[in-house]
C-alpha cells in the first residue's frame, strides 16, 4: 500500500495497527523505559540483532527492547518520515543539532578532510570549526556560486584531498535561498573516492522541508532535518532527523544508541500529530509566501527580494532551482532601503508578524540575521554571502496573506515616515 498511496494519506495510519491499543485510533503515547520478552529466548534474540551480532531475518523487525534503542513512538514516526524522502530509514534525534553532530561524528575520523557549504546553520559551523578541528578534523568551506573546478582547487590546496571523506550541504542556504547544485557535489564525490573509501554526501534540506525536494534522488547519500522547523510546524518542539539507506542509517542508530540523543516518546508523539497537517500547512504557507514577495517586489522601500519564486530565468540558480524543487517554498529575504536603522524600525513597527528566530512554523516570523542569526559571522563572510544590514528574514506562516500583506505594508509606512523625519532634521 505504501507504494501506492501519496505520502499524505498514509500521515494518520502508517506503522500503526489499532489493535495493538485497545483500538485506540491514535497511537498512544508510549511513556514506559523497558518492554518485556515473552521468553528468555526472545530477549536474547532482540540483543542479537541489535548489537549487529546476526543479520535480520526477511520482514524481521527489531523487537521493543528498552526505550533508548527503541520505543513505539519513535519507530511509527520514522516510518512515517520515511515516507516524504523515499529513504529506506530514518533516526529520529531530540534535535536538529543532535542529528547532525551525531552523523558527522559517525562517518568522520581524526585526519579526515570534511567539504562544507557556507553559510552553513551556525550551530552546524560551530561544531565543525570548533568541535571536530579540537578532534583534527580537517574542514573546508566553499560558496554557492562556486563552480566545481574552483571547489576541487579548494580542496587540493588543503592538502588533505586523499582524506576527503564527507561533503556537508545546506541547500537552500539560510538566509538569502542561495542554492548548491547536488549533482555537482556528487561528481566531486566520486571525484575523490576510491575503491577503499566513498566519499559521501549529507545535505540539510531543513530551509525547504520534505514536501518538495528529495535529496536522496540527487545523488545525496544522507538527508539531514531540524524537525524543529516545518516538520514540527507549531514552534512547540525541538527534534531532528537523518534519512537515507539501511545501511548508512543503521550506523547513524548505533552511534545515537551510545549517545543516547534519541528523540522521547512525548517528542515523537507530537511529530506525529504534526505530520498529518504537514503538507497542508506547507501548502498554505508556499501559497502565502508567494503573494508576498510579490508584494514585497512592488514596493518602493524595498530594494531586492531573495526568494526561489522570482529568479532570473536566466541564472545558473534557477538552472538548479528547476532540477531539484518543486515549489518556491515559505521563506523569504529581502533588503530594505536603508541601513539598521530601517531595518529595526520595521521590526519593531510589526503588528502580527512575531519578531523570533526559527522558521517553518504556522505563524509568520521575522528576523534580521546580521544582528542576530548571523551576528557571530566575520564581516568578510557576511559581505561575501549577502548579510547586510538591510536584510530582513521572513518565514511565511498560515495566516491569511492580505493580513500578512497588511502587516508588512503598515510596518513599511512607519520606516518611510522615520525616514521622512530624519531628513527633516538633517535639514
Ligand atoms: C534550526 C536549524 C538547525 C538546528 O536544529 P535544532 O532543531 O535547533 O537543533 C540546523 N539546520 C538548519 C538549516 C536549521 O534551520
Amino acid at each position: 500500500m505504501k507504494e501506492l498511496l501519496s505520502p499524505e494519506s498514509l500521515m494518520m495510519t502508517h506503522g500503526y495497527e489499532p489493535a495493538w491499543s485497545e483500538g485506540a485510533i491514535k497511537a498512544p503515547l508510549f511513556m514506559t523505559s523497558t518492554f518485556t520478552f515473552n521468553t528468555a529466548e526472545e530477549g536474547k534474540s532482540f540483543f542479537e540483532l541489535a548489537y549487529g551480532l546476526r543479520e535480520k531475518e526477511q520482514e524481521e523487525q527489531l523487537g521493543l527492547i528498552y526505550s533508548r534503542i527503541n520505543n513505539p513512538n519513535l519507530e511509527i514516526l520514522e516510518n512515517r518520515l520515511c515516507l516524504w524522502d523515499k529513504a529506506d530509514d530514518c533516526a529520529v534525534f531530540e534535535s536538529g543539532m543532535s542529528a547532525i553532530s551525531t552523523t558527522l561524528l559517525e562517518f568522520l575520523s581524526p585526519g579526515d578532510l570534511l567539504l562544507f557549504s557556507s553559510p552553513t546553520y551556525g550551530g552546524t559551523d560551530h561544531f565543525i570549526n570548533h568541535f571536530l578541528q579540537k578532534i583534527g578534523v580537517h574542514a573546508v568551506g566553499f560558496y554557492p556560486q562556486e563552480s566545481k573546478a574552483e571547489i576541487i582547487q579548494r580542496i587540493v590546496e588543503t592538502g588533505h584531498s586523499k582524506q576527503l571523506a564527507h561533503i556537508y550541504i545546506e541547500t537552500p542556504a539560510n538566509p538569502t535561498n542561495a542554492l548548491i547544485d547536488i549533482k555537482m557535489c556528487k561528481e566531486i564525490a566520486q571525484h575523490f573516492s576510491t575503491a577503499e573509501k566513498e566519499v559521501l554526501i549529507s545535505v540539510d534540506n531543513t530551509y525547504m522541508g520534505p514536501l518538495w525536494s528529495n535529496p536522496l534522488q540527487h545523488g545525496a547519500d544522507l538527508v539531514i532535518y531540524s524537525a524543529t522547523k516545518y516538520i514540527g510546524g507549531h514552534s512547540d518542539v525541538i527534534a531532528g532527523a537523518v534519512l537515507g539507506s539501511d545501511k548508512l542509517i543503521k550506523r547513524v542508530k548505533t552511534l545515537r544508541t551510545f549517545l543516547g540523543n534519541m528523540a522521547s516518546p512525548h517528542t515523537c508523539w507530537l511529530l506525529l500529530r504534526s505530520l498529518e497537517t504537514l503538507k497542508v500547512r506547507m501548502e498554505q504557507q508556499a501559497r502565502n509566501a508567494k503573494d508576498l514577495a510579490r508584494f514585497l517586489a512592488g514596493h518602493p522601500a524595498v530594494e531586492w527580494v531573495c526568494f526561489l519564486g522570482s529568479l532570473d530565468v536566466s541564472s545558473r540558480a534557477y538552472r538548479i532551482y528547476k532540477e531539484q524543487y518543486s515549489s518556491s517554498g515559505a521563506m523569504i529575504s529581502f533588503y530594505i532601503k536603508g541601513g539598521e536603522k530601517e531595518a529595526f524600525a520595521f521590526l519593531n513597527a510589526l503588528k502580527l508578524i512575531k519578531l523570533a528566530v526559527s522558521l517553518g512554523s504556522t505563524e509568520s516570523l521575522v528576523q534580521h540575521p546580521a544582528s542576530m542569526t548571523h551576528i557571530g559571522l566575520c564581516p568578510v563572510l557576511k559581505a561575501r554571502i549577502g548579510i547586510t544590514d538591510s536584510l530582513i528574514r521572513l518565514s511565511v506562516g498560515v495566516e491569511n496573506s492580505r493580513d500578512l500583506i497588511w502587516d508588512i505594508n503598515q510596518a513599511l509606512g512607519v520606516v518611510r515616515s522615520v525616514a521622512v523625519n530624519d531628513e527633516t532634521i538633517c535639514v
